[in-house]
């Protein structure tokens, strides 16, 4: 599903700043990956590149075997918009807006027929336990439950892949169980998941370990 090879991104400085270093990491559908490292060390730079938000410098990345690093603008976000689903660590969800509304909206750029859009949407969280919900603003929910709608959102499309950076960053330990569970429930059900995190209880709940520091991906406990 995923494969980087030798991927390096260096922001040009001065002085100049090599985010990630010859990183090469295989995913295969349906694991269920966590990405640990200090803070600096690079972990949301290989995010946006596993998200088609950025480009290596050098080296490739090649998505469900389609090669990107020189695939042109419009490849890439059809890649992205059909593929993959974002989780932020702070929600991005839009305050004046319905928690249905936030999640139908995503269905507007990623080829979600026009009559199915209600459904999906509705369908999407039902998965994520909000059904009861759908009419509150995000700004009456509390931090687990928001957190739950933005994983809704980025299920909505069916993507193959789930990215999530720090999804449990601004969370208490009850609200990250939440979000742990419903990516425990979205891993059975066969979503490839990849989620960066500081919390070694969040890095815990994850298949496949990998840490980074300095740009330098490497494997843990395996
Ligand atoms: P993390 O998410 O692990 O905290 P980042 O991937 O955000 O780390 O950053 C890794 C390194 O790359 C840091 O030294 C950061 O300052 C640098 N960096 C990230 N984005 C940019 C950018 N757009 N321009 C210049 N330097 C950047
Ligand atoms: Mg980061």
């Amino acid at each position: 599903m995923v494969d980087l090879v030798g991927v390096t991104r260096s922001f040009p400085g001065p002085p100049v700043v090599e985010a990630l270093r010859d990183v090469s990491l295989r995913v295969d559908p349906g694991e269920y990956l966590s990405i640990i490292g200090p803070s600096g060390s690079g972990k949301s730079t290989l995010l946006n590149i596993l998200g088609l938000l950025d480009r290596p410098t050098d080296g490739e990345y090649l998505l469900d075997g389609v090669p990107t690093g020189t695939a042109s603008e419009a490849t890439r976000s059809a890649l992205r918009g059909g593929r993959i689903g974002f989780v932020f660590q702070s929600f991005h969800l839009l305050p004046q807006r319905t928690v249905l509304d936030n999640v139908l909206l995503a269905t507007l750029y990623s080829g979600v027929p026009r009559d199915e859009r209600v459904p999906r949407a509705t369908a999407a969280l039902e998965r994520v336990h909000l059904t009861h919900r759908t009419q509150f603003q995000p700004t009456t929910l509390s931090g687990g439950e928001r957190q739950r709608v933005a994983v809704a959102r980025a299920i909505v499309a069916a993507p193959h892949l789930l990215l999530a950076d720090e999804p449990t960053g601004n969370l208490d330990s009850a609200s990250s169980g939440e979000v742990m569970d419903l990516f425990d429930e979205l891993h059975a059900d066969g979503l490839t998941l990849a989620v960066i995190t500081h919390d070694p209880v969040v890095s815990a709940r994850a298949q496949r370990r990998v840490r980074i520091a300095d740009g330098r991906l490497e494997e843990l406990d395996r």
